[in-house]
């Protein structure tokens, strides 16, 4: 059976108080799944707190590409790594379209994770005018690429340790999740592409679905063949939901 991995995106939602409260109730329940959260970075230090002793993991949503100086506003990896970030996401179609992030710049980014110590969680995702021309493959195939290549260049960097999360744009945060079929072609695409960088990454790279996914259609998509958990917004907002989804994993 597959090690499945859930993270929760909580983008700039929640408060002092719901770390306080909303994690613990998480941990609640056992899962036999690998689950972080990756709550706003003002409150990473009291996530970290709340969850030591538990087997829910902290994750980073952003990271800066520069390793230290003058950066102002900007976290480092090696500072998110002090507060026991395991994971941080890059990429997100939300800092490409709203930050102008290029894959360049996410590129640079998932290296400054992993130099930390930190699994960067790649996401890659076609817009809806893509998927409509028919360039989902090479959109999603060149945005994994170019991160590929530039992180292959480093001999110290171990690119096992990377996470890729298949975020279509025209799904996210709208409760139109894509079909298992049209997740699993792009998983299994991805997959292949990994597979031709090496034999390594097609088989340890997990490659999670993110796109509104629910505790309605989370068992569904989680069973595709190429489909290693999900990357969730919304949903892992409620704790029953997020719940629930930890248990479809
Ligand atoms: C996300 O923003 O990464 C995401 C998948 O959001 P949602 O689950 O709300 O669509």
């Amino acid at each position: 059976m597959k090690n499945r991995l859930v993270v929760g995106n909580w983008k700039m939602n929640g408060s002092l108080e719901l770390i306080n409260t909303m994690l613990p109730e998480m941990t609640s329940q056992r899962a036999q799944c690998t689950a972080a959260v990756c709550v706003p970075s003002v409150y990473l230090a009291r996530a970290a707190q709340v969850l030591a002793d538990s087997e829910l993991l902290v994750g980073a949503q952003d990271v800066s590409l520069a390793q230290r100086g003058a950066y102002t506003g900007e976290v480092s990896a090696s500072m998110l790594s002090e507060l026991d970030c395991r994971f941080a996401i890059v990429g997100h179609s939300e800092r490409r379209t709203r930050h102008g992030e290029t894959d360049e710049v996410i590129a640079e980014k998932a290296l400054r994770c992993l130099e930390a110590g930190i699994r960067p969680i790649i996401c890659v995702g076609e817009s809806q005018q893509q998927r409509d021309i028919g360039r989902t493959a090479q959109v999603i195939g060149q945005q994994l690429d170019i991160v590929l290549d530039r992180l292959a260049a480093e001999a110290a960097i171990s690119l096992e340790r990377i996470v890729v999360a298949y975020e279509p744009v025209w799904a996210i945060g709208n409760g139109r999740a894509a079909s298992v079929e049209q997740a699993q072609d792009a998983h299994a695409y991805l997959r292949q592409r990994l597979g031709a960088k090496a034999a390594s990454l097609r088989d340890s790279v997990p490659i999670l679905y993110g796109g509104s996914v629910t505790k309605a259609n989370a068992a569904d998509l989680f069973a595709a063949p190429d489909i290693d958990g999900g990357l969730v917004g919304g949903a892992s907002l409620s704790v029953s939901e997020f719940l629930a989804i930890l248990h479809a994993a």
